[in-house]
């Protein structure tokens, strides 16, 4: 077996590259063996540029010429990754592995546990929906549809409610999987004549988790099958959860029948964390990789990062990862050489570029957003622009009253107040601040 030789090689390996260096990079590769030899499965391009970089030619002499013949390191595939049991030399287990049981069908991340998700504005109708759903599944939001976008928390969040739910109830039939999987074993069942056994499988289940249903936007035949399964789980009281980047009126290609069954449970978006939210994940991720990090250093990273929370751990985890290399402490200094190359700092907006982007999204012209003209079409954009101005620009109120056709500052406390008013109640609004945001602050290519 050539995955034994991976096993026999661990030992020596920790020793060569010492616990730390170990945990980060070696523990989390999954290794297959095939004809083509041997295949390091790790979690992330980070990691895998990283072992392939840095730790690739220890990883041969240890396992020596012949098991290293065909060594490749790949990413593995998200949607059926595990992370490989790692054998201890001393116990305990970590906290983690004990807390997850396996679900029925598909898989749960073993990290992705409400202990580790940190709740704040953006979120938190989210994450109470998803704990109320673990004291009674089936009963008050069903189904959870979760939508938002990438790297926001959402596979987290309904990992978590599995979890929950099968450390309560461990006889749970719990399914985890995403919908492309979902796809790709109906697909089989199919061709293999095994229909029959697909349905009973995903029927039987008190609990269904389909992750990215925006995948089956155009796929029909999917989509009448998973109908189905839908009605049957539904209308016996199980619990249908689903996560989107979209929400169900945005997702062209759905049959109407399932946006309509979709939209009949409890909608929850996930927005960007706010700045706390962000600092917070930066020290609580510090903490599980066994080290703390002062709040100038976490404020750094941040600064350097975009909305998504995964951007935010990769680029932690290759601060971190720098320091334990070079023995270096961790530091502003630090953070701007290892990220600088990487990820350039957010370029600081002026009033002026946000008036242009926002006047472009509502096809409107400067002036027209900086006149003193009424009306809603002019003045809800104007809003707008004042509170991008604010929070993006970070302007003085009077530098933007000025900008804006020489008003009083007060008017543009007022707009900063109504824009966050009105994103609080309604999340179309939301998102149209978040997609603004979200394309003015994009790193230059
Ligand atoms: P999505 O499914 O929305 O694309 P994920 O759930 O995969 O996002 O999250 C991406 C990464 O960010 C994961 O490692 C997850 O643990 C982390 N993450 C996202 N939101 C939070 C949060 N609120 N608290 C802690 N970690 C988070
Ligand atoms: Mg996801």
């Amino acid at each position: 077996m050539k995955e034994a030789e991976w096993r026999r090689a661990l030992p020596r390996l920790r020793e060569r590259l010492g616990d730390r260096n170990f945990a980060t990079w070696i523990e989390p590769i999954r290794c297959v063996g095939d004809d083509d030899g041997l295949r390091l499965e790790v979690p992330s391009r980070f990691i895998q540029e990283w072992v392939s970089r840095h730790l690739i030619a220890a990883i041969r002499d240890v396992l020596g010429p012949e098991a290293s013949e065909g060594l490749r390191v790949v990413v593995a595939d998200q949607s059926t990754w595990v992370a490989p049991a790692v054998v201890r030399e001393s116990p305990p287990a970590p906290a983690v592995a004990s807390r997850s049981r396996v679900p029925r069908v598909g898989r749960l991340v073993p990290d992705y546990i409400f202990d580790r998700f940190v709740v704040g504005p953006s979120n938190r109708v989210a994450f109470e929906a998803a704990k109320s759903i673990v004291v009674s599944p089936g009963v008050h939001y069903n189904p959870l549809f979760v939508w938002g976008g990438v790297g926001l928390g959402k596979t987290h969040l309904v990992n978590a409610i599995g979890h929950q739910i099968l450390q309560e109830n461990p006889r749970a039939r719990v399914a985890c999987i995403g919908a492309e999987t979902f796809m790709n074993a109906m697909i089989g069942s199919l061709r293999q004549d095994q229909m029959a056994g697909f349905r009973d499988r995903y029927r039987e289940l008190d609990v269904l988790i389909l992750d990215d249903v925006q995948f089956l936007a155009g796929k029909e035949r999917t989509q009448e099958e998973f109908f189905h399964t839908f009605e049957c789980l539904y209308t016996a009281g199980k619990q249908v959860i689903l996560t989107s980047d979209k929400p169900p009126s945005a997702m062209a290609g759905l049959e109407n029948r399932l946006r309509s069954r979709f939209e009949g449970g409890l909608l929850a978006d996930v927005r960007p964390p706010t700045a706390e939210m962000r600092l917070e994940i930066i020290h609580r991720k510090a903490t599980l990789q066994g080290t703390s990090i002062q709040d100038d250093v976490a404020l750094a990273i941040v600064q350097r990062c975009g909305p998504s929370v995964r951007e935010l751990e990769g680029a932690l985890t290759r601060v971190l990862a720098s320091a334990n290399l070079e023995a270096a402490p961790v530091t502003v200094d630090l953070v701007q050489q290892v990220l600088m190359l990487v990820m350039p700092r957010r370029k600081t907006l002026t009033i002026e570029a946000v008036q242009q982007r926002v006047a472009q999204h509502f096809g409107l012209s400067v002036p027209d957003l900086t006149s003193h003209r009424r009306g809603r079409a002019v003045s809800f954009p104007r809003q707008v622009a004042m509170y991008l101005s604010r929070t993006l620009a970070d302007a003085a109120l009077t530098a933007i009253a000025a900008k804006f056709g020489g008003r009083d500052h007060t008017t543009v406390l007022y707009a900063v107040k109504t824009v966050e008013a009105k994103a609080e109640k309604d999340p179309s609004t939301r998102h149209l601040i978040d997609d603004l945001q979200r394309s003015l602050t994009a790193a230059d290519e």
